[in-house]
């Protein structure tokens, strides 16, 4: 016989107790497994592991399914960071608020409601209500490159979110390589300017971004302050200079938070290319 913590995993480690009755498991079981500790009572009826995710657990004490930026990270999609540590809760249409007061942000959205983690379609939906196009298009970028949102998903979010939102949705392929890609040609197309990704240039090799067809740009991560590496870089920042392009060299954490010293540096660059 099944025991109420072998089942629990299946449901993302929190459910209803009726759903763990489907399989075979009694009110009697339920309430032993919950004495002993093999399992939490989390509010009448709802149950989870030990270790389930607090975040998870506070989501259904309120009511529903952790969504926005925390479920999709669950999924495995790159959301951008972000400062607030508020738990999303997704409520289905209309389900019912349990917490008397408290700082969760509920969202109300037509789909079947279960406990644990709302789906990736789910919370897209929600993110691009709360955290706003850059990290919405981001993250759908990242669900579509991970095959985790098929053309049916994506016919089912462009529906839910308002028409201002149909350019974005547009804008966006499902080839994306990482978050940075992704912000990138979101930020760059707003100014008109074309961004190329992972482009072989003859004798220099393959460099994450060309930008406008003259300027490379090079999104640095932590390994390349090793010195075999910084070395490889400068041979194949001579060579770009020498075949006509200029390299431009900033770190992930200037692309996201400081872009408009990014930018105006892209621009120059840009405007002595064309000179
Ligand atoms: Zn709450
Ligand atoms: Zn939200």
């Amino acid at each position: 016989m099944l025991q109420p913590a072998q089942i629990l995993p299946t449901f993302d480690g929190i459910a209803h107790g009726t759903q763990l009755q489907t399989f075979g498991c009694s009110r009697k079981q339920l309430a032993a497994a919950a004495r002993t500790g093999a399992i939490r009572r989390i509010r009448t009826g709802v149950y989870a592991l030990p270790h389930t995710s607090p975040a998870i657990v506070t989501a259904a004490e309120h009511g529903g399914a952790l969504t926005c930026a925390a479920a999709l990270r669950a999924h495995g999609v790159w959301v951008l960071p972000e400062p607030d540590g508020e738990i999303h809760v997704w409520m289905g249409s209309a389900g019912r608020k349990h917490h008397q007061r408290c700082v969760c942000v509920a969202h109300y959205s037509p789909g079947k409601l279960v406990l644990g983690t709302a789906p990736v379609t789910q919370a897209l939906i929600h993110l691009y209500r709360c955290a706003g196009h850059e990290a919405f298009f981001a993250a759908y970028e990242s669900a579509w490159n991970q095959r985790l949102i098929g053309a049916g998903d994506r016919a089912r979010i462009r529906q839910e979110l308002p028409p201002s939102a149909a350019w974005l949705l547009d804008l966006a392929r499902g080839d994306a390589e990482s978050g940075l890609e992704s912000l990138l040609r979101l930020r760059l197309h707003v100014l008109g300017i074309r961004l190329d990704c992972q482009v072989e240039i003859d004798g220099v090799g393959r460099v994450d971004f060309v930008i406008g067809g003259r300027v490379i740009l090079e999104a640095d991560g932590k390994l390349n302050h090793e010195y075999s590496r910084r070395h490889k870089d400068l041979i194949r920042d001579a060579e770009a200079s020498t075949r006509g392009y200029e390299t431009l060299r900033f770190d992930y954490a200037m692309i996201v938070h400081d872009w408009d010293r990014v930018v105006s540096a892209i621009i120059a660059a840009l405007a002595r290319s064309r000179a």
